[in-house]
């Protein structure tokens, strides 16, 4: 896809309204249009990067340190009781816009939501094999 047509890169970019919780040169976080409970917001680069492999590392790195700015500002405000980072990339992974995009979701007791995974019971030797493809260089 061409940037010219990417819908979060208008949006990071101020050329289309949206709620805007915090805008710095480099990143805007918006309130999510579906969110999973109240105060969802995302986390978008103003430069367009597809996913995580596009992404550079400061920018990364700067991501998930605004990202703790407004999980603190969560809990301050919304009185929230945990917050899940969470940030798809690829169509298997639920990725649906591709502009990198973070997630940052507060939780509250009972909120009804499901983020996490259903755990698989894989065998010690099949962790190890797995293991020995992941680990090193
Ligand atoms: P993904 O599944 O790609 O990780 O998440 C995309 C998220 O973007 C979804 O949670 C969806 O609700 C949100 N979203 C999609 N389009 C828009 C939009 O135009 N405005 C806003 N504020 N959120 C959007
Ligand atoms: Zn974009």
């Amino acid at each position: 896809m061409k940037k010219e047509d990417c819908i979060f890169c208008k949006i990071a970019n101020g050329e289309i309204p949206t709620n805007t919780v915090y805008e710095d040169d480099r990143f805007r976080a918006i309130l999510d249009n579906g969110p999973a409970t109240k105060g969802h917001t995302l986390i978008l680069p103003k430069e367009h990067y597809a996913d995580l492999y596009e992404l550079p590392e400061d920018t990364a790195g700067a991501a998930i340190a605004l990202a703790k700015k407004l999980a603190a500002r969560m809990r301050e405000k919304l009185h929230c009781d945990g917050v899940n980072l969470v940030q798809n990339n690829g169509a298997a992974a639920g990725q649906t816009v591709l502009h990198f995009h973070l997630h940052v979701i507060p939780r509250y007791e009972d909120d009804g939501q499901k983020i996490l995974w259903d755990p698989t019971k894989p065998s010690d030797e099949e962790l190890k094999a797995v293991c020995g493809e992941l680990a090193g260089e």
